[in-house]
């Protein structure tokens, strides 16, 4: 049954799976495998058989309950649990996730008590910090740490690993590249072993790849926003050759008037406790649209028509329509930026609707 109820969320298979095999070809071309990273889309097993339909044979996420909802769904591939273990899920962690990307020595030691009490083998990458000030070891204190891990039981060093450009909003460049290429090295001289994973960011690393630089020892890029959306994100400029448009939010306009564009009484909070103000342009054509705050961030959203977005409820966007004549029960089509997509595709109260099934 096809849904048309709204709001929705649009999702364009054929888009995504584009997109995914083209960014495969593009850092394959130069020795970087491809890890497709699924949280935004909270673990959809439909888009993460795309992916893997698309020849990403890793699947990233921050979650363990989206692991499991994939796993559980049958999808084969290779699972990375991509935010450090909670230490409280560490069992969980062992059980769902093949890897997991580990900053934390005592929490790493859980995951080795759980691995050998169920008898099986966990890799971690470990992450190192570059500047970005999330997740990470100080580099001064990697060789410890991979000296500790080396000795736990049902644990395996897969890799090391960074993360910019998310909290600090901090460059991956070719010298933070460099560094971590250097500190692999290092690290494999001085144990004597070869380094399956360097694992050197995500979306934002594709400006440092196109620069045409060497790419050192990073071998993995883990890939969220640049799939589903088809942009960098330093600056947020489209790739070219990738669609932009996989997903779409669709509302529907439950009220069309011609009103003031000022409201009018004595000027106090709003339903948020901001005390707002407006711009006079006279009466125009005030539509309210029945998708609202509860929904989605409505500052990430563009509509396709020349309307503008007045403000938000918790329930209602309200639009300027302008030359537009929208009239209740039409439909308007969203953009949504990555912190829309993520809020969009978390609520139970958007519904999903695929398109162009591959
Ligand atoms: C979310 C996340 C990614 C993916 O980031 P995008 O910008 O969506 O490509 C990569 N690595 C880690 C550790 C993450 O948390």
């Amino acid at each position: 049954m096809i849904d048309v109820t709204t709001p929705r969320i649009e999702i364009d298979l054929a888009k995504i799976a584009h997109n995914a095999e083209k960014l495969k070809r593009l850092y394959g071309s130069r020795g970087i495998c491809v890890t497709g990273v699924t949280k935004v889309v909270c673990g959809d097993p439909r888009i993460a058989g795309v992916l893997v339909k698309s020849g990403i044979h890793t699947l990233g996420d921050s979650r363990i309950t989206n692991i499991r909802r994939m796993r559980e769904a049958g999808i084969q591939a290779q699972f990375v649990l991509l935010r450090t273990p909670i230490p409280s899920q560490a069992e969980s962690v062992v059980k769902y996730a093949d890897i997991s990307l580990n900053s934390e020595l005592s929490v790493v030691k859980m995951l080795s008590k759980f691995a050998v009490n169920n008898n099986t083998a966990h890799k971690v990458i470990l992450m190192v910090e570059s500047g970005d000030l999330r997740e990470g070891l100080m580099p001064s204190d990697l060789e410890d740490a991979v000296q500790e891990v080396l000795l736990l039981e049902g644990i395996e060093l897969a890799g090391i690993g960074t993360n910019l450009a998310c909290f600090g909003g901090i460059k991956p460049d070719e010298e933070k590249m460099e560094y971590l290429s250097s500190l692999a090295g290092d690290i494999e001289e001085r144990f004597g072993l070869s380094l399956e994973i360097v694992s050197g960011g995500n979306s934002a690393n594709y400006t440092w790849f196109v620069s045409g630089g060497n790419t050192g020892r990073i071998n993995n890029l883990r890939l969220g926003e640049s799939i589903y959306l088809g942009c960098e994100t330093l600056y947020r400029t489209p790739i070219p050759g990738l669609y932009t448009d996989a997903f779409m939010l669709i509302a529907e306009v439950i009220e069309s008037k011609i009103k003031p564009s000022i409201p009018y009484g004595e000027v106090c909070q709003d339903a948020f406790g901001n005390v707002p103000g407006f711009k006079d342009h006279g009466q125009i054509r005030r539509v309210i649209l029945g998708v609202g705050l509860q929904d989605v961030p409505v500052s990430g959203l563009t509509p396709l028509l020349d309307i503008d977005i007045l403000g938000a409820s918790g329930d209602h966007v309200i639009m300027n329509a302008k030359k537009e004549g929208l009239k209740t029960g039409d439909e308007v089509v969203f953009d949504l930026n990555y912190g829309a997509l993520l809020s969009v595709m978390t609520s139970p109260y958007v519904s999903k609707r695929y398109v162009n099934s591959i």
